[in-house]
């Protein structure tokens, strides 16, 4: 409406978007912005999280420290609290450094931004982690996909083939991947570290659900950087991400990002979680314990078949994924529908392990599903 609101006259809405038609790029106005489903109230099995909050004790040691931090001057931009809580609680090998950002989606942005020389390729096994996809279109990189084998695992010869073809610039390796679950073996991320040209970013956001990790091992090679996240494993509100390698790659990224990219507030939380890894390892084990079982209890329903899964999430095949996630909805229950994502995972749900009581919930409502 271009009719004025209160005393003062407003822009019409017209005029700014004609503006906004004649600024913002073409191909960033044919897009959407990433779909954030209300999620308060429901069960939420649609976004990887871990369902557990954090022990009352916890918190209460959180809220002591957050009470402390200095809001009023701008945060360390160097994070050295959180890489220093980053390094007693994870094997990270003396002589790597590492970047930090709001959540590893921001790490994705900066990393992509880096290799954006015009020209540059992105290539990764499809289908992945979306993110790497919309940065690097954002950005004007060109993507190359594989797609995985029908049972989702990497197609090996075909991802070193795409290699030799395509030279790119940028290696995406989700292990465990995202929607699909599964783990690249090893033996297959060292001879893709071998072909590749340019950078390999192992993407390691559920790797404390797979128990293997390459992070002791990230200087072993001259072009492989990990890329981890919090966010899976109880933290997914604070937002932090960790790129770990050789410091000439970090040194590159610290270019990139913003100065004061990770917030004082959780740049004061995140060592005391960190501190307390009993925790997070229980939770982590508590989820294990329960991906085994629903999984189980999925693989015995009429007309459901389940992947295997090294995350914290399972790939379920039904008959109608968007019928089957509309009436899940429709009972308060929210999982990604895959259909339609990539011809692989047609008709595929990705649910996330809950607490027993969500998984039982889920387990119910699927049995009344027709
Ligand atoms: N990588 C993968 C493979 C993911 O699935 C996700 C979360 N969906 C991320 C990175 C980003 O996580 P965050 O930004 O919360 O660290």
């Amino acid at each position: 409406m271009s009719a004025p609101r209160g005393t003062k006259a407003i822009a019409a809405d017209a005029e700014v978007a004609a503006r906004v038609a004649a600024t913002i790029r073409a191909d960033v106005r044919a897009t959407a912005a990433y779909p954030v489903p209300k999620s308060r109230g429901l069960i939420e099995l649609h976004a990887n999280e871990n369902p557990w909050p954090l022990p009352a004790q916890l918190r209460g040691e959180i809220a002591a420290v957050l009470a402390e931090a200095p809001v009023h001057r701008y945060p360390d931009g160097a994070a050295e609290a959180v890489k220093a809580a980053l390094r007693r609680a994870l094997p990270i090998p003396d002589g790597a450094a590492i970047a930090v950002g709001s959540g590893s989606d921001e790490l994705i942005q900066i990393v992509t931004t880096a290799i954006a020389a015009p020209g540059a390729t992105m290539l990764a096994p499809e289908p992945t982690f979306v993110m790497y996809r919309i940065y690097a279109e954002l950005a004007h990189v060109r993507c190359a996909g594989v797609p995985l084998r029908a049972d989702f695992t990497v197609d090996e010869g075909a991802l070193l083939a795409a290699i030799a073809r395509e030279r790119p610039a940028l290696v995406w390796l989700a292990s465990p991947n995202n929607p699909t679950g599964r783990v690249v073996p090893l033996p297959t991320i060292e001879r893709v570290l071998s072909a590749a040209p340019g950078l390999v970013v192992v993407d390691e956001a559920y790797a404390d659900f797979a128990g293997a990790s390459l992070l002791p091992r990230v200087l072993e090679f001259a072009n492989l950087v990990i890329l981890r996240t919090l966010s899976k494993v109880g933290l997914a509100g604070v937002r932090l991400g960790y790129a770990v390698g050789h410091p000439a790659w970090i040194a590159e990224f610290d270019k990139v990002r913003s100065p004061y990219n990770v917030n004082a507030l959780t740049q004061a939380a995140v060592p005391v979680v960190l501190a307390a890894s009993d925790v997070l390892a229980g939770q982590v084990a508590a989820i294990l314990r329960e991906r085994d079982r629903l999984a189980r209890a999925l693989a015995a329903l009429p007309g459901v078949t389940v992947f295997p899964s090294d995350a914290n999430f399972l790939v379920a095949r039904v008959i109608d994924a968007p019928a089957a996630a509309a009436a899940l909805r429709a009972k308060g229950i929210l999982v990604k529908n895959l259909h339609g994502g990539h011809p692989l995972t047609a008709n595929c749900l990705r649910i996330t392990v809950g607490t027993p009581a969500e998984n039982d919930a889920l387990l119910a409502a699927l049995r009344a599903t027709p």
